[in-house]
Formats: C-alpha cells, structure tokens, sequence
C-alpha cells in the first residue's frame, strides 16, 4: 500500500489496529492508540497559547473580559446545540416502536453480547488513558476532566495527548513570563520565534493537504464498499456480533433497526446542518452585523480537512492559518482555537443528546423532563470532556447513558458505531466550524477591549 500524502501523515490522529483476535478488542485499541496525535499538534498548541498569553497582557481587566466571554460562547453555544438535538430526536421519534428491545429479548443476544463486550473494552481502554468522562458517574467525571486539566507530569501529559494539561501547563507559563517583566523578554522571544517556525511549517502542510484529504476519504470509501478494511470489519460484527449471527438478526428485527438507524441518521444531519447553517450564522450576525458567508468561506479548508481527518486537533492548525488569513487577532486566534478545539464541541454535544435519547426510545424507555435535563447537562460535559480525536464523542457518551440509569444499553454503542464513520466527520465539521464563528465573534468585540497588536511584546 503506498504511504499516506505528507499532510496526511503530519495532520491525522494515528488509529492502527494491530491484532486481528479480536476485532472488538481491536476496536478499543485503535481507540487508545489515536490519543497519539500526530508530530506538529502538540508544539502548536504549546507555542500558540503560551505566545497567545503573553501578547494578550494587556490589563488584566481586559484579558479577563476576553476569557469571560470565550467561556460564556463555549457554554452558551454548546447547550444551544444540545437542546436543538433534544427538539429534534423528540419530535422526530427516530427509536420509535422499540426496534432494539430484540437485542435483549434472546434472538439477537449474540450481538448484543459482542456489543457489550465492546463498549466493556472500549470503557477499559480509555480509563487506562486517563480520558475524563466514560463509564463514570457525572461528578466523577467532572472531576476528571479537572485532574486530566493539571497533569502530574508534564511530559505524561505531552505523551499521552492530555491536550487539556498541556493548555493548563502553557497557560501557567505563558502567563508567568508576562508577569516577569523585561528579564522575560528573551523567552518570550524565543517563544513567538518557535511559534512563527510552525506556523511556516503548518504552512507547507495545507499546500499538500488537498491530496491527503481526497486520499483519506476515498480510501474509506472504498474500504466500506469492499467490505473490507479495519472498521468496516469491526462494523460487520458491531451490528451482527459474528458471521453465524447475522442472518438471525436479520430475520427478527434487522429491518425495523436498519429504519431506526436511518432515522437516527435523519435526525443528527439536520440537527447538525440546522445548527452549523442556521443557528450559527444567525448568531454571529445578531452579534456582529457581519456576513457569516465570509467565515464560511474563510474556513472553507479547515472544514474539509475536519471531514477528512474526523478530528478537530488534527484540523487545528488549518483552523488558525485560516482565523489569521481572516484577519482575526493572532492573539485571540492563540488563546481562543486550542481552547476551543479541546472543549468547544457543539456537534459532538448535539450527537450526544440525539444519540442518547435514541437508545431510551429504542428499549422503549422514557426519560420524562428530569431525565431529559440530566442528558441535556451531561451531554454538554461529555462534549467538554472529549478530545478531539475520532470517535471520541462515542467514548464519552457511555457517562450519558449512565447518568439516566441507562449503562445496561451501552452495548448498542456499538450498533451506532456502523454509522458513526460518517456521523463522526460530520459533527467534526461543526464542532470546527462552531470555534471558527466563535473566533470571529470574540475577535470582532475584542477590538474594544485590548488595544492593537504590534507593540513591544517583550515587556
Ligand atoms: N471527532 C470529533 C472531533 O474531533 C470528536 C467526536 O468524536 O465527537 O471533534
């Protein structure tokens, strides 16, 4: 097989499967081993928000208004996306009628073993890497995510993609260097020099990225319709649990399932196309009085490289390159994308909520208002919990399901995993696009607050 284009290799999360035993166990592997992201992520975010910090020391009014705001976009727009989600699966009704219950009830009992088997390793997996939120109780959750925020070690942190500690950890730093004053100056030098390096480098990278894209997504193209390949296999047994099992399956409940699972698909792209071509240009108008279509336009590469690599960190210094060619702040371009990239997810919070109360309709379970707000609230801190790394959303929806008593169903994880290749590129796409708006917002209002860049930076 011939090696990957160069913006490929530099850009996509590595997901390799190694043992074939089992491909459900393989399955959970891949997924450990895609928090090893690829060479110029981690140098970016750790140069880009320490030099972003140390440009951004203005009075710490300002500063302080800048990141009051950037927080107030992330959590405002992340439950906007979350309730629309929970509108659209509740007036839709994509479970209606059960179609799951059969899983349960014996006939299909191989697949939902294997399912569960799966979810089981997936939720061992990632506990094992330290992830914040799956298989967790909602506090314990939050707790994670707020350990995973200031690592032990932060070269374990650096090792194993704990992009939040590196963010904390560059954080900390950047604005240690801005209270030092002039002895600073060579570091922080030093710093925006190391920042303008990868920034050229990222640059060599989007020339070639094109290629890298079409490469990627033909190539999952032709895996599925081939049959072949590392997920379509894992798929293959996901919906059917073995090749003795499917044909059972099919006979009992394969067809109402397969239009549940339609339905469910229905539900997520308009959610999301309502949220990413709707929701957001209409607040970034309402907020600006600026044409969304030039963010649109802006971003375009960024978000074909989202759907092509189905990972907002790998996409990350697209993101940037096109925030600063749009004529953003590069400060506020520093401080706001890694940020944002790591826990501003509006389409993995909407996936959440829609993919949730699908399974509750599924088994015929209703969730009444307190089930429904408990979603709604752990939806958005599992979206804030999860890294932006393929699949990840899947990962963390396992403490969804068990803050509405529902972990007995994490099995069928594993039968929405058959479409989450596709699902998951979309959501990408709008959780990038959701930073990217956001980026031009903060920027635009911004210019009130902190004076024009290009003055001494060095203190
Ligand atoms: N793939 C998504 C991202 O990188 C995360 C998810 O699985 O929802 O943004």
């Amino acid at each position: 097989m011939a090696p990957p284009p160069l913006g490929v290799v530099l850009l996509r999360p590595r997901g390799v499967v190694t043992r074939r035993t089992s491909v459900v166990v393989g399955r959970a592997e891949a997924e450990g081993r895609r928090v090893q992201e690829r060479m110029l992520v981690l140098p970016l975010i750790t140069a880009s928000v320490m030099a972003g910090v140390c440009a951004l020391r203005q009075s710490t009014a300002d500063m302080g208004k800048v990141a009051r705001y950037t927080l107030l976009y992330y959590l405002g727009t992340t439950l906007g996306a979350v309730a629309l989600g929970i509108v659209l699966v509740s007036a839709i009704r994509p479970g209606r009628g059960s179609p799951f219950d059969a899983l349960d009830s014996g006939v299909g009992c191989h697949a939902a073993n294997a399912a569960k088997t799966f979810a089981l390793s997936l939720s061992l997996k990632v506990a094992s890497h330290a992830s914040a939120t799956s298989g967790r109780s909602p506090a314990e959750a939050l707790l994670g995510v707020v350990r995973s925020a200031f690592p032990d070690n932060i070269f374990a942190a650096a090792a194993s993609m704990n992009v939040l500690g590196i963010i904390t950890v560059s954080l900390l730093f950047g604005a240690a260097l801005s209270v030092m004053g002039p002895e600073a100056a060579p570091m922080v030098q030093l710093i925006g020099i190391f920042n303008d390096a990868i920034g050229k480098i990222v640059g060599w990278v989007i020339w070639t990225s094109p290629v890298g894209i079409a490469s990627l997504i033909l190539t999952s193209i032709c895996r599925r319709a081939g049959g072949g390949g590392r997920r379509g296999k894992q798929n293959k047994v996901g919906v059917g649990g073995g090749k003795e099992v499917l044909p059972r399956a099919r006979a009992c409940n394969l067809t109402s399932t397969l239009v549940a699972l339609g339905l469910f698909i229905v539900t997520v792209l308009l959610g999301l196309g309502l949220w990413a071509g709707l929701a957001l240009p209409a607040l970034f108008w309402a907020t600006t009085r600026r044409n969304p279509a030039a963010v649109y336009r802006g971003f375009s590469q960024a978000m074909a490289t989202a759907f092509g690599t189905d990972s907002s960190n790998a996409t990350l210094p697209i993101t940037m390159r096109s925030a600063v060619e749009l004529g953003c702040d590069p400060r506020i371009v520093q401080f706001f994308l890694p940020l944002g990239t790591t826990v501003n997810m509006n389409g993995t919070a909407l996936y959440e909520a829609v993919t949730v109360i699908f399974i509750a309709q599924a088994h015929g379970v209703a969730l009444g208002f307190a089930g429904t707000l408990i979603v709604a609230l752990t939806a958005t801190l599992a979206a804030v919990g999860a890294a932006g790394i393929p699949s990840a959303g899947l990962v963390t929806m396992l403490m969804v399901l068990q803050a509405v008593e529902l972990e007995q169903f994490a099995g069928d994880i594993a039968i929405i995993l058959a479409v989450d290749w596709f699902l998951d590129r979309c959501r990408t796409v709008v959780n990038v696009l959701g930073d990217a708006f956001g980026t031009v917002i903060i920027d635009h209002h911004s210019r009130k607050w902190i004076p024009p860049a290009g003055g001494d930076d060095t203190g």
